[in-house]
């Protein structure tokens, strides 16, 4: 079961509990104010999965995307799509948020952020992100042994344990268990 999450919660639960995919695309939107298709779709239904709702959606990507979109273009080019992946417009199907085989398995062209950072990131970029996140270089070092050698699920699961300093058994298998793992360790 998952919670409810309000615009002004993001901030926070991005710094403690997003995995490296999702942490670099909310980072990607607050500098650019904008994201492509695959971005947005991949944050979106992610966020929707840590359970922000369609209000709450709308005015979140409204907001983060108003420095270069305004509100009446927002409304005609992008409300449509986040009311669809709630399930609101055609079909009504009621998405589910990507898993991280999908995620990986996806392709990013230039300019797309989406996607998995330990497959889809250049060694020095993924070093510098890990980093950031607060690993050591030991786990730096075992991070970057995983990912040569394409177990990209283990190489988070890695960074998960270094960052909450807790074992994760069961491994990474999805953002969202990601998610509930961290905030079960945090709470
Ligand atoms: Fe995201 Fe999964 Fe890649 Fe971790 S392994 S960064 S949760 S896609």
């Amino acid at each position: 079961e998952v919670g409810e999450i309000s615009v002004k919660d993001i901030d926070r639960i991005a710094k403690t509990s997003f995995p490296l995919c999702m942490r670099h695309l909310f980072e990607k939107v607050r500098e650019d104010h904008h994201l492509k298709h695959g971005g947005r779709m991949q944050l979106g239904l992610f966020l929707k999965g840590v359970g922000l709702k369609l209000d709450d959606a709308l005015a979140f990507w409204k907001a983060e995307f108003a420095p270069k979109v305004s509100a009446e273009r927002f409304d005609k080019e992008y409300a449509y799509n986040i009311r669809h992946n709630y399930g609101r417009e055609g079909k009504r199907t009621d998405y589910t948020p990507y898993s991280c085989q999908k995620i990986i398995s996806s392709a990013p062209g230039v300019g797309d952020h989406h996607g998995c950072p330990y497959r889809h990131f250049s060694e020095e970029n993924l070093r510098a992100a890990l980093v950031r996140m607060g690993a050591s270089s030991r786990v730096v070092e075992e991070v970057m042994d995983k990912v040569r050698n394409r177990h990209y699920q283990l190489a988070c699961t890695l960074t998960f344990e270094a960052v909450h300093g807790s074992s994760c058994d069961a491994g990474i298998n999805h953002p969202n268990q990601y998610f509930i793992d961290s905030q079960k360790i945090l709470q």
